[in-house]
């Protein structure tokens, strides 16, 4: 579904991202793990077009993408959920779910009935619509912040760093939301500090050290990996 080949992305001259290959098939949950700086986001922000790639071809059921601006992407149906949120703190929940449907993918549901999908999934934000999200918790946060990106009624999501800064009862309950959407027929590209919680999650894994790829197996087949354990799990 989502193919990525000889990816590079360079910031000015720098190049941060070397020749990384993916795929993520239809109806799977796959990570990107590797340590601070390996180039996690910066491929994920080359997929979804906020940065030009300077090599390499991103394909998406079978068109290429990688020369569309990131409305089009959007449009395809690859949604970015990027890290650190970037909601606006005076914008009320709803105005963040109208923002969110305002570009999407066509599909079957209408806003309204989106609208509903999303709140069933995350009744807190049915409860708070009218709530600012600056003044909302982490946990809440980072709900608008998937739920925006649901209301484009993507096929692909991309979810980069969602446990961040979130309670450990919170990020029990992102696992649990990320299963659902996933249930629902969503495919998921996940960039995830918590390893262990990504490997958990997905079917398969790749690991990114200084802008490559140096291992893709599956997701289980690494979590029992020692050399994984010590590396990236700190166990
Ligand atoms: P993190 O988990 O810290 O976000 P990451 O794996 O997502 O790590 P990237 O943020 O993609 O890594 O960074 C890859 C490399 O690109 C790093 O060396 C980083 O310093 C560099 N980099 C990232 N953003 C920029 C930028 N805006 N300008 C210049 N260099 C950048």
């Amino acid at each position: 579904m989502l193919k990525v080949e000889n990816l590079q992305v360079s910031y000015g001259h720098r190049e941060a991202v070397h020749n990384v290959s993916l795929r993520v098939e239809e109806g799977e949950i796959v990570t990107l793990v590797g340590s601070n700086g390996a180039g996690k986001t910066t491929t994920l922000k080359a997929i979804s077009g906020l940065l030009r790639a300077s090599g390499g071809t991103v394909s998406f059921d079978g068109e290429r993408i990688d020369r569309l601006a990131p409305h089009q992407v959007i449009e395809r149906g690859v949604v970015h959920v990027p890290e650190g949120r970037l909601l606006f703190p005076e914008m009320t929940v709803l105005e963040h779910l109208e923002l969110g449907a305002l570009r999407g993918r066509p599909g079957s549901m209408g806003f309204a009935e989106r609208l509903r999908w999303v709140y069933d999934l995350f009744p807190v934000l049915a409860e708070r619509h009218a709530q600012k999200a600056g003044t909302m918790s982490g946990g809440q946060q980072q709900m608008v912040a998937i739920a925006r990106g649901l209301m484009a009624n993507p096929k692909c999501l991309m979810l980069d760093e969602p446990s961040l800064g979130l309670a450990p009862i919170m990020v029990d309950t992102l696992a649990d939301t990320i299963k659902s959407l996933h249930a629902s027929g969503i495919t998921v590209l996940l960039v995830e500090q918590r390893v262990d919680l990504a490997l958990r999650l997905a079917d398969r894994a790749y690991v990114l050290e200084t802008g490559r790829v140096v291992m893709e197996e599956a997701a289980h087949t690494l979590l029992a990996d020692p050399r994984i354990k010590t590396a990236y799990l700190g166990l």
